[in-house]
Parts: C-alpha cells; sequence; structure tokens
C-alpha cells in the first residue's frame, strides 16, 4: 500500500492544495490530509472548520482522509506507515524552503518526499491571499473549492 501525507496548515484549503491532492490520488493508494497543530500559531480558522472544509471536500473520496497532528511531521508519518510525504511547488521560494525541509527529513528518516508542480493556473493562490481577501470583504470563492465558505 503506497500512502502519503500532504501535510499543512489548510488555512483554509484552496484550490491549489486540491489540485495537489487530486493529482496525487493517481500516484498513491492513500493519501492522508495531515492538518499540523501549532500552539503558537494564529489561525484565522479553527481546527475544527479546517477539518470540515477538508472532510466535506473530499466526501466522495475513499483515498483522503483527514487527519490532526502535533509535532515533526516524519514521526507522524511512521505512526500512520506512510512512506511518502507529498508537498506542491509553486515557485523558486517554495523550492528553496521545501529542499531544506525535505533533506532535514531524509536526515531523520527514509521517508522520501514527492513534489508535484502547481498547475499553471493556480500557482499564485496561497492560504495567506486567501486570508486577505476574506478580512477586506472581497470574493474568496474562486480560490478555494465551494466547502469553503464563511457563515
Ligand atoms: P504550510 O502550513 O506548510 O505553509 P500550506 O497549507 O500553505 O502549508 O500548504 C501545504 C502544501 O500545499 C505545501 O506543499 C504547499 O507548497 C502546497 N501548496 C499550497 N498552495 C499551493 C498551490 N497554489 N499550488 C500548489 N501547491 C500548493
Amino acid at each position: 500500500m503506497k500512502r502519503a501525507i500532504f501535510p499543512g496548515s489548510f488555512d483554509p484549503l484552496t484550490l491549489g492544495h486540491y489540485d495537489i491532492i487530486t493529482r496525487g490520488i493517481t500516484l498513491f493508494d492513500e493519501i492522508i490530509i495531515a492538518i499540523g497543530v501549532n500552539a503558537d500559531k494564529k489561525y484565522m480558522f479553527s481546527l475544527e472548520q479546517r477539518t470540515d472544509f477538508i472532510t466535506k471536500a473530499f466526501k466522495e473520496e475513499p483515498k483522503v482522509l483527514v487527519h490532526t497532528y502535533e509535532g515533526l511531521t516524519v514521526d507522524f508519518c511512521r505512526k500512520m506507515n506512510a512512506s511518502f510525504i507529498l508537498r506542491g511547488l509553486r515557485n523558486p521560494g517554495d523550492f528553496e524552503f521545501e529542499k531544506a525541509i525535505a533533506h532535514t527529513n531524509r536526515k531523520l528518516s527514509e521517508i522520501e518526499t514527492v513534489f508535484l508542480l502547481t498547475s499553471s493556473g493556480k500557482s499564485y493562490i496561497s492560504s495567506s491571499i486567501v486570508r486577505d481577501v476574506i478580512r477586506n470583504g472581497g470574493d474568496y470563492t474562486g480560490l478555494v473549492p465551494d466547502t469553503v465558505r464563511i457563515p
């Protein structure tokens, strides 16, 4: 069973994440979307909201599961018996950042990181831009799956 973890904050889930996950489904038997919990970080959406957005977006996809975790991603991979970490790459900034993390994870474990290049039309989307649009009352609905809605 080829199982991958897709870790992130997902504050909130965007069409960029959605694209990487749906393309990842063709490569892996199972993808666990792992919402990282960091007590020092301030989030716009609660853990429950973030989980709910993702669970609803993938409710028709049995290969996608949603979990939350604290601590090192490689420890969570071991716990879940996952040999792969899936990450998306948008730009050179992502590459430099991800390279250091992937090398560190390789130093700490045997877990292999697999990168998918963002689809061309999605490369500008990030959770932080979505939060900015929301904060300023803009129309965010074209940037996120339709399960991400603010009541
Ligand atoms: P983090 O909390 O690590 O910043 P994010 O929730 O922002 O996590 O993103 C998780 C993963 O999704 C990362 O690998 C990131 O590169 C990828 N990602 C985010 N937005 C996009 C996008 N528009 N296209 C492709 N990958 C993306």
